[in-house]
């Protein structure tokens, strides 16, 4: 089956850090939209003040009055740098992106490697296109670190579990020849994704190696979360193999048509180079 999801996404290249959100960093009130909003406090480091919704745009996401309902500190995932890097091929080369998102359970390790890996689930609402115009229009204003936001690791954990316990029964679920209670699993647990109108778009693209040729026909996903349930779909309806790398924490699909043996070890030739010269230093 040809690959259909068509789908960019961004991600901060200097990678992020975990941060924690202290109670007294942001001040609750009424904004002029009529809504509540947090509001960094003189207290706040510099992460918290650049995401300061109060300031310039309509955004009440990152700091609304629902992070008053927390309990304080929160650990928060946030971008080493403003730099931006969009990229399109990242969910081809990694079939088993999914597994990777269902791993992070419970782990801030495994969360940080994710993230710097594909970046986050989700970004805030307004697309990245309307906040570069916003800092066209006023340059000063708002940062470019800002359309990452922000991304409680509590949140994080409370998506990567909805998705794990049967992504690891999934060979077992084969195994008895079942497939009925992962399909309706697979079907209820992500009501947004089917029932949402804007959750995926179906495109015609011109095709970039041709442009005389017919146009692709293209599914694109929303938020990486949408590509990734979308991902483990279409794993499941082609019965794609999947092993992690013994090196890194890639998932590589092996079997017919993969040009690789269930006893492959590594993701990539770059990894299987890395184990090599690890063996060879250890027996030195
Ligand atoms: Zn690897």
């Amino acid at each position: 089956m040809p690959n259909l999801i068509w789908f960019e996404w961004e991600k901060c290249p200097d990678g992020y850090t975990i941060e924690e959100l202290r109670a007294e960093y942001l001040t609750f009130g009424s904004h002029r939209l009529g809504r509540d909003i947090g509001v960094p406090t003189k207290s706040a480091p510099a992460w918290v003040s650049d995401c300061d919704v109060s300031k310039d745009n309509t955004d009440g996401r990152t700091f609304s009055s629902d992070l008053g309902f927390f309990d304080f500190p929160i650990q928060v995932l946030v971008p080493k740098s403003e730099r931006i890097v969009r990229s399109q091929s990242f969910m081809e080369e990694n079939p088993g992106a999914f597994m990777m998102f269902a791993n992070c359970v419970n782990s801030v390790e495994k969360t940080l490697l994710f993230v710097k890996e594909f970046g986050y689930p989700h970004k805030t609402s307004l697309s990245l296109d309307a906040r570069v115009k916003l800092l066209r229009r006023k340059p000063t204003s708002l940062p470019l670190s800002f359309p990452l936001g922000i991304y409680g690791v509590d949140e994080f954990y409370e998506k990567a579990d909805k998705m794990a316990p049967d992504v690891i029964n999934w060979e077992e679920a084969k195994l008895r020849g079942s497939y009925g209670s992962l399909i309706r699993w697979l079907n209820e647990q992500y009501v947004d994704f089917s029932e949402a109108v804007d959750a995926i778009r179906v495109n015609l693209h011109e095709n970039p190696a041709d442009r005389t040729q017919p146009p692709l026909f293209s599914i694109t996903p929303r938020s990486l979360e949408d590509a990734l349930w979308l991902q483990f779909k279409i794993a499941v309806a082609n019965n794609t193999q999947l092993q992690q790398c013994t090196e890194c924490p890639t998932w590589f699909a092996y079997g017919t048509g993969t040009g690789r043996r269930k006893s492959a070890l590594y993701c990539s030739p770059k990894c299987s180079k890395a184990a090599y010269r690890r063996r060879k230093a250890a027996s030195q």
